[in-house]
């Protein structure tokens, strides 16, 4: 073969190549099916409370969970990091199969909707996952993303993140951290804007308590836990007493007024009637030592690797022999939520009163596929709603 034809070849594979990758990621765009159950009494989005989100992928959908009875109003926001299942699929379980008596929940699955829109192929991530409904593991599909933004909404990342407004200093790459960028302010970065959205719908809603559902590797010192805002630590004390009883292990501590940007210290500290938490599960796909990185390893959370390390005592929280599944992990946010709501009724009078809601023991009894609906026959993942600022720069100028 000659040089030009082989340099043909060359350029060829190369774009086919690149076009097979690219569509595999732009298949990351498009939302995941959710398929509201019988308590979600309206359905939103964070642009109805901050207009500037529409047409972005910082905007996401809004599940209210509304009871019968006048209460009080909780928020629950899972997938804030996208590569944190149990966070995201605690809120699915929620919006597609709790439903509420007495007062108010409002759900957000997929809080930093950006996030879910890249993942992190370096660390082998998986793009989609399945939580099996079937004996055969046939379920529903997913996507998993990363603890960031996509990095086409800012590119490139400056070398320090000064967060807003105490300038408190992180590495670059936390300028895509939704969970740094509280309490938002509408001129500033993209997380920054989304956090805004979160702000705005606190002053129209007037949440009583908030939960941003997390996760973290085994060999953290503080997973199995719950991080309250230094006004809401009674109330937490009180329901990790009520978790301790049913023999759920999980620590507790006040975070730290040195700690800026997170949920629950800048919306506790901005809103004084508001009782804040972060809750961490332990999710093995995030470790530093885990072995194959697959789907699997974040659904079933089986790892021989991680098994060593428990025996050498180098695990910070017991790692028990069935490893740490997502309906295990699921199922102690669940359980979290329901004694998080007694406490509020119990210490301040406010009253949030679950209908049907699965507990700890459901969950490990039938998992968390059990607990989601079938996808309506000719139900389809929608197409692209949005495009990352890069992209959304390009096709205006485009067509400019
Ligand atoms: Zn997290």
């Amino acid at each position: 073969m000659d040089l030009e034809k082989s340099a043909r070849a060359t350029v060829a594979i190369a774009f086919t190549v690149s076009g097979i990758l690219t569509w595999g990621y732009v298949q990351m765009w498009r939302d995941d099916v959710i398929v509201p159950g019988p308590g979600v009494t309206a359905v939103k989005w964070l642009s109805d409370y901050h207009p500037d989100l529409k047409g972005t992928l910082g905007d996401t959908r809004v599940f209210v969970l509304e009871g019968k009875e006048p209460g009080g109003t909780f928020l629950v926001l899972g997938g804030t990091h996208c590569d944190e299942t149990a966070g995201f699929a605690a809120a699915l379980v929620l919006v597609e199969h709790a439903t509420v008596q007495k007062g108010r929940v409002i759900v957000i699955p997929q809080m930093n909707n950006s996030g879910w829109t890249n993942n992190y192929p370096q660390e082998a991530h998986p793009q989609f996952i399945t939580i099996p409904q079937k004996p055969d593991g046939k379920g529903r599909v997913f996507r998993f993303g990363s603890r960031t933004g996509n990095s086409g909404e800012l590119w490139p990342d400056p070398e320090v993140f000064i967060q807003y407004p105490h300038k408190q200093k992180y590495s670059g790459e936390e300028i895509r951290n939704p969970n740094r960028a509280y309490p938002g302010r509408p001129d500033g970065t993209f997380e920054e804007n989304v956090a805004y959205g979160i702000q705005m719908m606190h002053r129209k809603e007037h949440i009583d308590m908030q939960i941003d559902l997390h996760e973290g590797p085994p060999e953290y010192p503080f997973v199995n836990g719950v991080s309250s805002h230094k006004r809401a630590a009674d109330i937490g004390s009180a329901a990790v007493l009520e978790m301790q009883m049913a023999d759920l292990n999980i620590g507790m501590e006040t975070s730290p007024d040195s700690f800026r940007g997170l949920s629950n210290l800048e919306l506790g500290d901005m809103f004084p009637h508001l009782y804040a938490f972060t809750s961490e599960t332990v999710n093995p796909i995030q470790g530093k030592i885990r072995g194959i990185t697959d789907e699997y390893l974040t659904v079933d959370g089986v790892d021989a690797f991680y098994d060593e390390a428990a025996k050498i005592g180098f695990l910070f929280t017991p790692w028990p022999n069935i490893g740490s599944p997502l309906k295990l992990r699921v199922g102690r946010n669940l359980q979290l939520m329901r004694s998080l709501t007694t406490a509020l009724a119990d210490a301040k009078g406010i009253d949030i009163v679950w209908g049907e809601m699965p507990t700890y023991k459901d969950l490990m009894a039938n998992g968390v596929g059990h607990y989601l609906n079938e996808v309506p026959a000719g139900t389809e993942r929608p197409g692209i709603r949005a495009l990352p600022g890069f992209w959304r720069y390009l096709s205006k100028a485009w067509s400019s």
